[in-house]
C-alpha cells in the first residue's frame, strides 16, 4: 500500500520571524540554522514544514527556511539575501544544482552516491542517496515531508529512478509514527519496483564499476558507506600484491577494492555478522576468487591486539572505525580509542607498509586527529612518513564547519 497519501501537503502560510541580533550575524555568517531561543517571535502558529521568512533588526528580508515545531533547531535556512518564493519550481532549481556537480559520477560507473548532502547543498535536515534506480530520503527534520513530492518529482526529471524509501534519524521516528503512521523505511513511490529489484530489502548498485548491496530498509545510514568512495578507489592502488587488513569492514567496501587491485589476500574484520556476510555476498558478485578473502567477527581492539601478539604483519592496514564522539563530553575518550587503534594497527605493519585510518566523529577536529595518530606512531617508534590526507567527497560537500567530519590519513611505515 502507498504511504503517500499520509505525507503532509505543503500548506500556504508563511511564517514572518524576528530574531536575536546574535542569530542575524550568524545568519549573515553562512550558518544555516536558527534556535528557538533565538527567536524573538513569530507570526502566528506554525506546523512543520511551513516557510519562514526571517527579517532584521531593520525590517529587511534577511533569509527564508522552514520551519519545524518538533525541534530546539526551529527553523533551517534555504535561501538567504534576496527574496525568494519557495515552491516546486524553486525545489527543482535546488535539486538541479546538486545533480550538476554529480553529474559525472555515473559515467565513472558509479549509480550510488550522494545527491543531497543537507545545509551543504541548501536542503538541511535532508540527505538524498541514490542506489540505482532506488533514492533514498533520509530526514532528520519532519519540515521536509510536505516538501517530498516536489523534491521526487525535480529528482525523476534528471535521473532514471523508479522507487524511493523513507529513512528518518531516531529523534523523529515517534514524531512520524503518531502524526503520520510513518516509519522508518517505508517505501513512498514505486513499491512494485522495489519488490520486484530487491532481495530482502538488498538493492544493487555499482561503486567505480564495482557491484554492491545494499540494504536500504535496515542497513547503517542510508545502507552504504557513501563517503568512502574516493578512499577505497585510493586503497586499490595500493593492493597489488599485498596483504590487507580491513578493520571496521561493514559490507567490505575497501575489501573489494583491495581485491580488484590485485591484493594476495584480504581480512575483513567487523563485530556485525550480516555485515560480514553482505561483504562475502558483495565479493561472490563481482566473482572475485572467495580464497583470497576471510571475513571475522570480532572486536577491532581485540582482534589487532591478538594479531600483534601473535606477531601477524600486513602490508596495508585500513581502520575505519564509526563515530566514537556522538556527544561533546566523548571528545576526550574517542581521541584515546583512536589513538589506541592507530598504535594498533601501525604494530600490526609490515616495514614499509601502508596504515590507512580515517574518522568520521565531526566533534574531533581533523587537526586532533591527525596529531594523535602521528604520537601513536612515535610512542610505538615506527614513524610514519605521509602519503596523503584527505577529506569529503564531491557529493558530501562541506559549506560550514561544523559539517566537516570525514578525514583520512594514509601513511607509510619508515
Ligand atoms: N569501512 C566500512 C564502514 C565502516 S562503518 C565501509 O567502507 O563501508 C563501522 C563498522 O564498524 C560497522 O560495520 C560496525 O558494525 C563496525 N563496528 C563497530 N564497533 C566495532 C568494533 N568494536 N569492532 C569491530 N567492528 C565494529
Amino acid at each position: 500500500m502507498t504511504k503517500l497519501s499520509q505525507l503532509p501537503l505543503p500548506s500556504d502560510r508563511v511564517l514572518a520571524l524576528r530574531i536575536t541580533p546574535a542569530a542575524e550575524r550568524a545568519i549573515r555568517h553562512g550558518h544555516p540554522w536558527l534556535y528557538e531561543n533565538s527567536i524573538l517571535s513569530v507570526s502566528g502558529d506554525g506546523r512543520s514544514g511551513d516557510i519562514a521568512v526571517i527579517f532584521d533588526r531593520k525590517n529587511r528580508f534577511l533569509a527564508v527556511g522552514l520551519y519545524d515545531v518538533e525541534s530546539h533547531l526551529r527553523v533551517r535556512l534555504l535561501h538567504m539575501g534576496t527574496p525568494a518564493k519557495i515552491d516546486a519550481h524553486w525545489f527543482e532549481q535546488q535539486v538541479k544544482t546538486a545533480l550538476a556537480i554529480r553529474a559525472h559520477l555515473p559515467a565513472q560507473n558509479s549509480t550510488g552516491y550522494r545527491l543531497v548532502h543537507g545545509e551543504n547543498d541548501g536542503f538541511g535536515g535532508l540527505v538524498i542517496d541514490r542506489y540505482a534506480e532506488t533514492a533514498v530520503f533520509k530526514l532528520y527534520s519532519l519540515a521536509w515531508l510536505p516538501h517530498l513530492p516536489a523534491i521526487w518529482s525535480a529528482l525523476c526529471l534528471q535521473l532514471p529512478l523508479q522507487s524511493a524509501i523513507l529513512r528518518c534519524s531516531r529523534n523523529i521516528s515517534n514524531f512520524l509514527a503518531d502524526q503520520f503512521s510513518l516509519q522508518d523505511g517505508d517505501i513512498l513511490w514505486g513499491a512494485e519496483f522495489f519488490d520486484k529489484t530487491a532481495v530482502n530489502g538488498r538493492i544493487q548498485f555499482l561503486e567505480n564499476g564495482l557491484i554492491f548491496e545494499a540494504n536500504v530498509i535496515k542497513g547503517q545510514k542510508t545502507g552504504f558507506f557513501l563517503d568512502q568512495r574516493e578512499n577505497r578507489a585510493r586503497v586499490e592502488k595500493l593492493a597489488d600484491n599485498k596483504s590487507v587488513l580491513n578493520m571496521f569492514s561493514h559490507s567490505g567496501g575497501f575489501s573489494l577494492y583491495a581485491l580488484r587491485g590485485g591484493a594476495l589476500k584480504v581480512t575483513s574484520v567487523d563485530t556485525s555478522q550480516p555485515a560480514l556476510d553482505l561483504a562475502e555476498r558483495n565479493i561472490s558478485l563481482n566473482q572475485f576468487d572467495t580464497n583470497r578473502h576471510q571475513a571475522v567477527a570480532a572486536d577491532a581492539f581485540e582482534f589487532l591486539n591478538e594479531q600483534k601478539n601473535s606477531g601477524q604483519l600486513y602490508d596495508v592496514v585500513i581502520i575505519d572505525p564509526p563515530s566514537f564522539a556522538k556527544r561533546h563530553e566523548e571528545i576526550e575518550r574517542a581521541l584515546a580509542a583512536y589513538g589506541r587503534l592507530a598504535r594498533l594497527g601501525i604494530q600490526c605493519l609490515k616495514n614499509g607498509g601502508v596504515l590507512v585510518i580515517s574518522s568520521c566523529s565531526s566533534r574531533i577536529s581533523a587537526a586532533d586527529f591527525f596529531t594523535k595518530v602521528l604520537e601513536a606512531a612515535e610512542a610505538c617508534q615506527r614513524p610514519l612518513t605521509e602519503i596523503e590526507r584527505t577529506f569529503h567527497a564531491i557529493d558530501h560537500p562541506i559549506t560550514f564547519k561544523e559539517s566537516a567530519y570525514l578525514k583520512c590519513l594514509f601513511a607509510r611505515i619508515g
